[in-house]
């Protein structure tokens, strides 16, 4: 047994949101551990992968409009503070029918909260975007100040101005139990013992490993395959001023599939799918409108990608001009779903002197600045102004405590 470790606050897991939260509590002077199980920046969780889209004309729900402003004010925060670009304003593209979910639902964010934003007939697309091979009756919403984020150095910057903060990290350390206490709860790394004040658990898909009650929470948290590829292009559009906006595209047989502008000076445009079409759900046996991706362990970690993964991305690239049919190459990642989609951040009452924050289900990334923020606020003072309360993890109880 090596001697017990004693220290304010315990962050367990340093990707997205462990990373900017360590961040945060170290710059207000809290003495803070960072543990991660493996090095800062791996390509083995949920935030790997070169580029993630920002955007604020929010698709999935106006009222996350006023934390994705949040997020946007702490992103610019952290390149201040690391003196180093992370977010690339390229713009983004919402593409398909005027009543699917990309159009309808970012054009209802936008009017909602007076955000500047740009409604592109068919063939103000053709002349624009004509990347994108889009049908006649499919419509266009550009949103000039969306763009990308960079995930591993965003990641390794928050880590390194943590350590210059005065935090404390221990890297491929894996965290092996958390006892909650409302006073002092307690952190396992192997035989270490970690005493702390508040303890924020930030550990992505393997959230339920280290507090397993939370599994059937909502009913249930789900650890799903994602695959992104990067398709050559064949031909650079003249006249289109670098980078491409990143694209969000909503089929009508209800796939929705993203891209990105390379980040290797035009080489290549990365794709991958957040939704499958009610045709592959059904043949991976899910009920229409329900997650529908394979099933992840995350001890084990997703299946490598493989030729059914080139050969239905390369179907969807099929739908962009001058991009070649075969992937260069892919990765596979990890989401992890919560049922409603929406995040959790925040305690529960049966994990007292605990903080957590997880179920991004695939569109957290853009968060993680402003998540930073609110994890460091309720560790440190119980209570954060950032707008959570849509993310309270007991918004599913039947005991009355429903926020929303
Ligand atoms: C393919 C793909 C595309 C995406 N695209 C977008 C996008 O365009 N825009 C967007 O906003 N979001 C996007 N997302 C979602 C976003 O990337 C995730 O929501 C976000 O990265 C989740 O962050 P996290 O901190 O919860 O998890 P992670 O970043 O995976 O961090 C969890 C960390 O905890 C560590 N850990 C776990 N257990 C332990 C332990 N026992 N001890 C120590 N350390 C531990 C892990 O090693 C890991 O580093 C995408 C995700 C994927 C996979």
């Amino acid at each position: 047994m090596s001697r017990p470790l004693d220290t304010d606050t315990v962050v367990v897991g340093l990707g997205a949101m462990g990373s900017q939260t360590l961040w945060r509590l170290a710059r207000e002077g809290v003495d803070a551990i960072g543990v991660e199980q493996f090095s800062p920046g791996h390509d083995r969780g949920s935030s790997h992968g070169e580029s993630r889209i920002i955007r604020t004309a929010y698709l999935e729900g106006a009222e996350y409009v006023p934390f994705v402003r949040a997020a946007w004010r702490a992103w610019d925060e952290l390149q201040e503070a690391a003196r180093a670009r992370l977010v690339i304003r390229s713009g983004a593209l919402m593409l398909g029918h005027p009543g699917s979910a990309a159009i309808a639902g970012s054009t209802l964010a936008a009017e909602k909260h007076g955000l500047a934003y740009e409604h592109l007939s068919a063939s103000a697309l053709a002349e624009r975007h004509p990347r994108h091979l889009m049908r006649p009756d499919e419509v266009g919403v550009f949103e000039e100040s969306a763009g990308v984020v960079l995930p591993e150095p965003a990641i390794l910057a928050a880590v390194r101005l943590a350590r210059q903060a005065g935090a404390r990290v221990l890297a491929h350390r894996a965290v092996t139990r958390i006892e909650p206490d409302p006073d002092r709860p307690r952190v396992w790394v192997g035989d270490t013992e970690i005493r702390a004040r508040r303890v924020v658990v930030t550990a992505g898909a393997w959230l339920t490993r280290l507090l397993p009650g939370l599994t059937d929470l909502g009913g249930g948290i789900r650890v799903e395959r994602r695959v992104l590829g990067w398709f050559p292009i064949t031909e650079p559009l003249p006249g289109t001023a670098a980078p491409e906006p990143v694209f969000a595209r909503d089929e009508p047989d209800g796939t929705l599939w993203f891209g990105f502008p390379s980040m290797d000076d035009g080489r290549t445009l990365k794709i991958g799918i957040h939704a499958e079409s009610e045709t592959v759900r059904a043949a991976a046996g899910r009920r229409p409108g329900s997650q529908w991706g394979e099933p992840v362990d995350p001890e084990v970690g997703p299946r490598p990608p493989d030729e059914d993964d080139a050969r239905r991305l390369g179907d969807l690239a099929a739908g962009l001009h001058g991009v070649g049919p075969l992937p260069e190459h892919m990765v596979s990642c990890m989401y992890t779903m919560t049922s409603d989609e929406h995040f959790l951040i925040g305690r529960r009452d049966e994990l007292p002197g605990l903080v957590l924050a997880g179920g991004f289900s695939g569109h957290g990334f853009k968060f993680a600045s402003a998540v930073g923020v609110a994890l460091a606020d309720l560790a440190r003072t119980g209570h954060t102004d950032l707008p959570i309360g849509m993310f309270d993890p007991h918004r599913w109880d039947t005991d009355g405590r429903r926020p929303r």
